[in-house]
């Protein structure tokens, strides 16, 4: 079997997991959840990093601290996992869904920026959704499948509208925007290190901000808002959000080999390319001219009248001969949760959706096992590899 994306534990992982055992510090205090919160800083070029259980729970903790209150508004990728859109309603606010451009599959700056200029209205120095009354917050730009979103647009329209960004870097660690790092881009940011991510601490997540006042904010907010530990004083609603030393420890272990894991992840891309891309109904990712893709899952468009069969009839024959592949995220417009949430002009999203299939990237992919996955899509499309 050939899976789709899994873990390369390659580094240090067992040293620093047995330097915890040995020291007895297993759970949220100890050495490496400092270490890794400056390694992770210095690697993104953030000031502040603040980890946390989940990259789930590091949205949460982003959203609450930029400001994002109950009823408020945020505008967000329709075409993502569906955390981005959940972590909105953890905080009793409400997701407007944005569509995805057709080049790079990413959130679309100008159809975001049309539906601030006509669907909303400035009442009393605040900006609010003309159909439904509410304050427009915050924007919540997903850098999706490793490839950064195409940043500037949606910071000049937040910008001009008063919105806070809230970058959801999950996907694209390492990934770049004009020479600058996802996560140093908008007000705030998170990452994930859940065990399909670039890297991985079997499930973790980070905040990130260059602001101090946020990042004390989401420091106070997953450590259960503890004002005093002496007199046990909280001064707000926190959570139980804090990483743990051991999953710290893989975490250090595991971004010293970042740079080697997006190198690769960049090699098994290109190879992709070269063997893909003359084949008809099949259009590979392409990296913009302003951006350094990590090309976190290698993910191909397959137009089914020009290839001859759907990507769910290729993602059946591909398992059928032990190859691992899966379509991309259900855009959240679609999922029964969602469903009455506005969705704005999206008809890019759902093409996008329906011709997607996600193909083996692992780190640890060897050439043989590539070599597997290119001949068996060349002879589903009718040519011998
Ligand atoms: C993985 C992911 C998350 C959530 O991460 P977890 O660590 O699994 O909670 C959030 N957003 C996006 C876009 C993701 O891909």
């Amino acid at each position: 079997m050939i899976p789709l994306s899994v873990p390369h534990l390659s580094g240090n992982e067992w040293r620093y997991l047995k330097e915890c055992l040995d020291s007895n510090w297993v759970s949220s205090v100890g050495p490496f959840v400092t270490r890794f919160e400056q390694d992770l800083a210095s690697v993104v070029g953030s000031p502040h990093a603040v980890a946390t259980v989940t990259g789930t729970a590091a949205l949460h903790t982003a959203l609450l601290a930029a400001g994002v209150e109950p009823d408020d508004e945020v505008l967000v990728s329709t075409l993502t996992f569906i955390a981005s859109v959940n972590a909105i309603r953890y905080c009793g606010a409400w997701p407007v869904l944005m569509d995805a451009e057709p080049d790079y599959w990413q959130m679309d700056g100008q159809k975001m920026s049309e539906f601030l200029g006509r669907e909303c209205r400035w009442v009393n120095g605040a900006l609010r959704n003309r159909s439904t009354g509410r304050r427009v917050k915050a924007v919540l730009p997903v850098h999706l499948l490793g490839h950064p979103v195409d940043a500037d647009p949606i910071l000049d329209a937040a910008n001009q509208f008063e919105l806070v960004v809230v970058e959801d870097a999950s996907e694209s660690l390492g990934a770049r925007y004009k020479e600058r790092s996802v996560g140093t881009l908008g007000k705030i940011a998170c990452f994930s290190f859940n065990g399909n991510k670039i890297i991985t601490t079997g499930g973790g997540g980070m905040v990130t901000t260059a602001d101090p006042a946020l990042a004390g904010r989401a420091r106070y907010l997953t450590t259960q808002a503890r004002d005093d530990a002496d007199e046990d004083v909280h001064g707000a609603i926190g959570y139980n959000y804090r990483l743990t030393n051991v999953q710290a420890a893989l975490g250090v272990a595991q971004l010293e080999r970042l740079a080697a894991h997006v190198e690769r992840k960049r090699q098994v891309a290109m190879r992709y390319e070269e063997a893909l891309r003359d084949l008809p109904g099949i259009t590979c990712p392409s990296e913009a001219p302003w951006a350094r893709s990590i090309y976190w899952l290698y993910t191909v468009m397959i137009e089914p009248a020009s290839f001859g069969r759907d990507r769910r009839s290729v993602q059946q024959h591909l398992a059928e001969q032990g190859i691992e592949t899966r379509p991309i995220f259900r855009p959240a417009h679609r999922q029964l949760p969602h469903r009455d949430a506005q969705a704005y002009r999206i008809d890019v999203a759902d093409r996008l959706y329906a011709e997607a299939l996600s193909l083996p990237c692992s780190v640890g992919l060897t050439d043989e096992q590539q070599d597997r996955v290119i001949n068996a899509l060349r002879s589903l499309a009718g040519r011998r590899g």
